[in-house]
């Protein structure tokens, strides 16, 4: 694979991974925002079912009020309980309402229990207005007890409600779970706390003694009120730092459990000796139901701090989501820009590189080799491949010139410098291989020798380079007259030697007198503008079995000394 697609692939595949795991950690942030975005609505569901629970707790008050009416001030009373019952009814609706407003599903069960509340409260409330428009004195003790039990029978349909609206709001923050549980803590004491009072009703009306049940009932309240109590200070311990805690903390001691409380304690005293309370049920409400004002208070502190909390939460998680989202991006494409960055810089110059090193191998020379663009180690492999690229063409040029200089040398040792004939030593060397193979295939093979005849009187009388032009003209004409194959030397001074291949005697001869013919007739240009005639004179000698090279010029040589002894300008052949 080759490095461009492998780092291709490499890099789709990170790129991959790291946006899944982007997306992961958004969608994480996502869910988590959501869920603290529905946490303050689900707060205020909470806090609207707290008051429901804590407006139908409140009807009691003048429920036992209108139920201890002397006649002069039933209507008074019974106006002011229809008012509280108005409130209860109220509070009930805004939480249907806030319910129905909000579509999730489990709502539906949660609507169903509220309408069951409604229904309840019916009855329970026609049982009070029973006892209410009964004459004084004609109350009995069961009809009141079975009144107030009615109307207390619905509180715990509502504490279920508040519950399954704990569960709606978001408990991922510790502190959130400590609030709620603190704020269903003040709910609890505030209907225990009227339960006890209540539970005075019937005494009350009727100027009983406490029977054992009802002592034992209070007693039971007590127990519950005092746990509740702790189980506040406990929770609450979390929110020490706090001072609106504290300060709550400390009006329920003093307004509830010192005032409200100790009064209760008195009834008490009273129901167990006496019966002799010397209070109303109005008057009793009139005194007690204010000092439980501080339970709620107390609630109404820890509730608004934890719609603060979730509002802070909320307001974090969506910062928090921005800031992932954003960071994802920017990572993204400072990622991309990477990848680019390694693509540019360092694999495609890497590739680039490979091809030049590669091309330069095989001798591609012409390729281009690109300038570096960085000062960094790519830029300097480029640079360093262009110095490659210089060497190997200096290299080659060298390798040229002396492949050149060589040939030359070869030709110059070859050739004679005057004629441009071959010389002496390379006749010997042509003449030598043709030997060789006419005597391997009993070829005939012929030689001639021939001698400008007083050649010294030309140098004498025109000077040496009028000689040198002679001697060149000489050369020109034979070659001219020869064919390809014969092999054509300057043997010395102004002695030529032709060998003839494939040719016997007699035709060595006759091409002999053609040169001499050829020599005689040509007029040659010398110093001084005149043309002179010369003449040569030939030896012909042809190869036999068992002779050499230097034994067959010996023999032509042999002629020629003859033909210049018979008187120069003509042939003779060996014999
Ligand atoms: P013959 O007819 O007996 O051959 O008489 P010749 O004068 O030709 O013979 P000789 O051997 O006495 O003289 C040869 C002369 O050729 C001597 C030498 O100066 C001259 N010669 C040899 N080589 C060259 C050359 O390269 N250039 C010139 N100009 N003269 C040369
Ligand atoms: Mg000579
Ligand atoms: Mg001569």
């Amino acid at each position: 694979m080759s490095l461009n697609r492998l780092f291709r692939l490499i890099s789709i595949a990170l790129l991959m991974l790291f946006l899944a795991l982007a997306v992961s950690l958004v969608w994480i942030e996502w869910n988590i925002y959501q869920s603290s975005t529905n946490t303050v609505p689900a707060l205020k569901r909470f806090r609207l079912g707290l008051v429901a629970m804590e407006q139908v707790s409140a009807e009691r008050g003048p429920a036992n009020a209108f139920m201890g009416a002397r006649d002069d001030e039933r209507a008074v009373l019974y106006q002011r309980l229809q008012a509280a019952r108005a409130a209860s009814d109220a509070a009930l609706a805004d939480l249907r309402a806030a319910l129905e407003k909000d579509s999730a599903q489990r709502n539906s069960g949660i609507l169903e229990k509220v309408r069951i509340v409604q229904q309840t409260l019916g009855p329970a409330r026609a049982a009070v207005d029973h006892v209410g428009q009964q004459a004084q004195g004609q109350r009995s003790h069961l009809y009141i007890v079975s009144a107030v039990n009615g109307m207390m029978d619905v509180i715990p349909m509502l504490v279920r409600i508040t519950g399954e609206l704990v569960g709606t709001v978001d408990l991922a923050d510790p502190d959130l779970r400590d609030g709620l549980a603190g704020v269903r803590a003040t709910a609890s004491l505030r209907e225990y706390a009227g339960q006890v009072g209540s539970r005075f009703t019937a005494p009350l009306i009727t100027h009983n003694t406490l029977n054992p049940d009802e002592v034992i009932e209070i007693g039971r309240l007590y127990g519950r009120i005092e746990l509740l109590r702790s189980l506040l200070g406990a929770q609450l311990a979390a929110y020490s730092s706090q001072p609106q805690f504290a300060q709550g903390l400390a009006n329920l001691d003093k307004q509830y459990f010192d005032n409200g409380f100790q009064f209760i304690d008195y009834l008490l005293q009273v129901g167990l000796k006496s019966g002799d309370y010397g209070i109303t049920p109005a008057e009793l409400a009139a005194r007690y139901v204010p000092q439980m004002k501080a339970i709620l208070d107390l609630r109404d502190i820890i509730l608004d701090d934890l719609m603060a909390r979730a509002e802070r939460r909320n307001l974090q998680a969506r910062n928090f989501l921005v800031l992932v989202i954003g960071l994802t991006i920017v990572a993204c494409l400072f990622f991309q820009l990477l990848m680019y960055m390694i693509r540019k810089r360092v694999v495609s110059p890497l590739v680039t590189a490979t091809d030049l090193v590669v091309g330069l191998a095989d001798g591609k020379l012409g390729q281009e080799i690109p300038a570096a663009r960085y000062d960094d180690e790519i830029g300097g492999m480029m640079r360093a491949l262009r110095v490659l690229k210089e060497r190997i063409l200096e290299r080659n040029s060298l390798a040229r010139e002396r492949e050149a200089l060589i040939s030359q040398l070869q030709t110059s040792s070859n050739t004679d410098f005057l004629t441009g004939l071959l010389n002496r030593r390379a006749f010997f060397s042509y003449g030598e291989q043709q030997m060789g193979v006419a005597q391997r295939y009993r070829r005939n093979l012929s030689v001639v020798l021939f001698d400008i005849d007083h050649f010294k009187r030309i140098n004498d009388s025109h000077g040496h380079l009028s000689g040198d032009a002679v001697l060149r003209g000489v050369a020109q004409i034979a070659a001219q007259l020869l064919r390809k194959v014969d092999v054509l030397a300057r043997y010395g001074g102004e002695e030529f030697i032709v060998l003839l291949q494939e040719t016997d005697i007699g035709k060595a001869e006759a091409v002999a007198q053609k040169l001499r013919v050829a020599l005689e007739q040509k007029e040659f240009d010398v110093d001084g503008g005149q043309r002179i005639k010369i003449s040569a004179s030939f030896g012909v000698a042809a190869l036999s079995e068992g002779h050499s090279l230097e034994q067959l010029i010996k023999l032509a040589d042999t002629a020629l000394y003859v033909a210049k002894e018979r008187g120069r300008n003509r042939v003779e052949v060996s014999v």
